[in-house]
């Protein structure tokens, strides 16, 4: 994907995060139509499974003790809780391939985003690939509505993730690039072209011929 005559390069990967309901996961729907070899990370979490949410696909819903073990063995670039639950990164969904010039999308919460960004100081690859951008929906209002209209969650968990998006919104400088989510068609775009200024990144060219 990165790929360019005479020139190798690493792939990104692209730390994206912002509240819930600010649009993420249209984003990644979309994008996966516009980029089908782009991959997503699959994020291990001890919530329960949506409807329609597949293992593997989704997610890999552990229990938390699976979850604690993976801990243990180091396997997570980045975990956090969230909402009451764990979520991690594993290395495993990462390292080989953006090594391989692959590009890899993560879409974790804040506090995941900056641990990669505390990592990335001792990590080379980190460094090298990490690259992170936030989704802000365009207003308070916009998102209370988009987080009832799911009707997926309870009022108390809607109650919840409001309070949440309004802290998470506190954090936009942290990262490198914002995207204000009006409409999700442009929010994709954005992205994409967001994307493609990643692959002109001299950091990641590993060797170019000349
Ligand atoms: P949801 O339960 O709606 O799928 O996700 C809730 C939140 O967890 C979202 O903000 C999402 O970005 C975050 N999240 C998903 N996967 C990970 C992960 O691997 N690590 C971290 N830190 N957050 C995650």
């Amino acid at each position: 994907m990165a790929e360019e005559k005479g020139c190798e390069r690493l792939g990104t990967i692209m730390v994206v995060s912002g509240p819930s309901g600010a649009g993420k996961s249209t984003i990644c729907k979309k994008l996966r139509e516009m980029v089908p070899e782009l991959r997503f990370s699959v994020s291990c979490t001890t919530r329960n499974p949506r409807p329609g949410e597949e293992h593997g696909v989704d997610y890999y819903f552990l229990t938390r003790e699976e979850f604690e073990t993976r801990i243990a063995r180091n396997e997570f670039i980045e975990y956090a809780r969230v909402f009451d639950n764990y979520y991690g990164t594993l290395y495993s969904e990462v390292a080989d391939r953006v090594n391989a010039g692959e590009d890899v999308f993560l879409d974790i919460d804040v506090q995941g985003a900056m641990q990669i960004k505390q990592r990335a100081a001792e990590d080379e690859l980190l460094r090298k690939c990490a690259e992170f951008v936030f989704i802000a929906p365009p207003s308070y209002e916009e998102l209370e509505k988009r987080l009832r209209g799911r009707g997926t969650e309870t009022e108390d968990v809607v109650i919840k993730r409001l309070g949440q998006a309004a802290s998470e919104m506190a954090n936009w400088p942290k990262y490198d690039y914002l995207i204000i989510n009006e409409c999700s068609d442009a929010g994709a775009r954005r992205m994409y072209e967001i994307m493609q200024a990643f692959h002109c990144s001299c950091k990641r060219i590993r060797k170019l011929e000349f």
